[in-house]
């Protein structure tokens, strides 16, 4: 932990918050990070503004109940770009410094070594390695948009897919396919330049440009792209020089073949560009990303799993994925809240804590309290066995094998004890203890099981519901 040097008090603090996000998210987002720790305050600085978004939308959080579990301190997060000379207090601004540029303008490939970054880059490309077309889950309500940005990044300025507009509601993934787009473009050709800058950043910078006398440089830098991507547009609509300046750069870009990407949270309609700007803007693909369905929404949960290495059964991302409809951005938040929660607890996640700690995201479909009835009567269904097996001694395997999955959904779908449901089932709570271990067992190692037993699930909603 390079960059906690001023602060030994603080390499426990961030050991455990590496802990619980996981090395390879740590590395990625806060090792390149510089800290200072004044009083309550912990200033963050990073490489640009859309990291430290990131941060505070997913893993504030976790640092700031960290340092009240280490600490006891109720600190405040202040964030800011890191500047490119480097203050000398600030010690370890020079290792931001020094990152950055693997993380900017690296391809995300985990064989490129850093010394393959373009040395003539001018400028940083912003993007995050992160966002790739590989880890962005293709689904039917991103297929066109997923497609249109492929062959954008492969065939670039291409007038099929140029200008491509991806717009969605928010947290859907479109700031995913940008980057994805632009880093593909690089690991093509790591001499491509691509930028990729909010709406905000490009009205912030232009203004910047305006009072620094630097105008011709911004334009020189923009329009001298081979892709620029320019993500939540709609920031830019209204702010009349802004917009101008973006109808003049679009026009230089466009008129060379170069590609531009751009997105928004609004329609093409609800986009009110001027006439000229939206007749030029919207002649290429505009494509929407809609919302996912339960199956893309329980895929995306499992790759996220997969990449933060935690251990969570399907059956409880099924219960996220039900309950977090939607928005992407808020499903994964849900899933790191609970591993998080669940890390600092020492205990394994399941869909009770997880109905219990998401309850105010949750949609009220997860709220319903489901009793034993219930799940004796879906489950018995399905096995076809009666009522009266889940409480008989009878032994047979195919009595035995329900009443046992019958016990361990009670206990993931109920507040109930382990004695009160063994009294449910006439058996003692080590019996329930048993069931409940060897079925979970099952439903992590078998995925058509874990499949079964989240329709059960589904099915036992449903007759709770009526
Ligand atoms: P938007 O820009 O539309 O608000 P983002 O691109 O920021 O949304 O996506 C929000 C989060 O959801 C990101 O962490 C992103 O990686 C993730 N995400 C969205 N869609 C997918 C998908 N289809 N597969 C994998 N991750 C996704
Ligand atoms: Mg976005």
């Amino acid at each position: 932990m390079d960059n906690l040097q001023a602060y030994p008090q603080l390499v426990p603090v961030f050991q455990d918050i590496e802990n619980i996000i996981g090395k390879d998210t740590y590395d990625m987002w806060l090792r390149p990070a510089a800290f200072e720790y004044a009083g309550t305050t912990l200033t963050i600085s990073l490489p640009n503004q859309f990291w430290g978004k990131t941060i505070r939308e997913r893993y504030q959080h976790i640092i700031t109940d960290a340092f009240l579990k280490h600490l006891g301190a109720e600190i405040t997060i202040v964030y800011q770009v890191a500047q490119q000379e480097p203050a000398p207090a600030v010690t370890s601004a020079k290792d931001v410094i020094a990152a950055a540029p693997e993380y900017f303008s690296q391809p995300a490939k985990p064989t490129a070594a850093p010394s393959a970054a373009p040395a003539s880059e001018p400028f940083p490309s912003n993007l995050i390695p992160s966002f790739t077309f590989e880890n962005f889950i293709e689904a039917p309500s991103n297929r066109f948009a997923y497609k249109a940005a492929e062959a954008a990044a492969t065939n670039l300025g291409n007038r099929a897919n140029n200008p491509l507009f991806i717009y969605s509601s928010p947290g859907l993934g479109k700031t995913h396919l940008m980057h994805a787009i632009g880093n593909k473009i690089l690991q093509d050709n790591p001499n491509a330049q691509v930028l990729y800058m909010s709406g905000e950043e490009f009205v912030s910078e232009y203004i910047k440009a305006l009072t620094n006398k630097s105008h011709d440089s911004f334009r020189q830098k923009c329009r001298t792209l081979d892709c620029f991507l320019v993500d939540d547009i709609q920031f830019i609509v209204g702010k009349a020089a802004s917009e101008e300046e973006f109808f003049h750069t679009f026009n230089a870009l466009f008129d060379k073949n170069k590609q531009i990407v751009f997105s928004s949270d609004r329609t093409p309609q609800q986009l009110e560009l001027e006439e000229r700007l939206s007749s030029r803007l919207l002649s290429g693909l505009p494509t929407e990303i809609k919302k996912p369905n339960l199956e893309t929404r329980i895929a995306i949960l499992r790759q996220k799993r997969n990449s933060i290495h935690v251990d969570i059964g399907d059956d409880v991302l099924s219960f996220i994925a039900e309950g977090v409809q939607t928005n992407v951005r808020e499903l994964e938040g849900s899933l790191l809240r609970l591993v998080a929660y669940c890390r600092m607890q020492g205990v394994t996640p399941t869909i009770s804590i997880a109905k219990e700690l998401l309850a105010d995201i949750l949609v009220s479909g997860n709220d319903l309290s489901i009793n034993v009835n219930a799940i004796k009567k879906v489950v018995g269904k399905r096995f076809s066995i009666k009522m009266e097996d889940f409480n008989s001694k009878r032994k047979t395997q195919s009595i035995a094998w329900p009443r046992q999955i019958a016990m361990y959904l009670t206990t993931e779908l109920t507040d109930m004890s382990l004695p009160e449901i063994g009294r449910e089932f006439n058996r003692d709570h080590s019996t329930v203890v048993h069931a409940r271990d060897v079925v979970k067992e099952k439903v992590d190692a078998d995925p058509f099981f874990a499949a079964e037993i989240n329709q059960l699930i589904l099915d036992i909603k449903a007759v709770d519901n009526k």
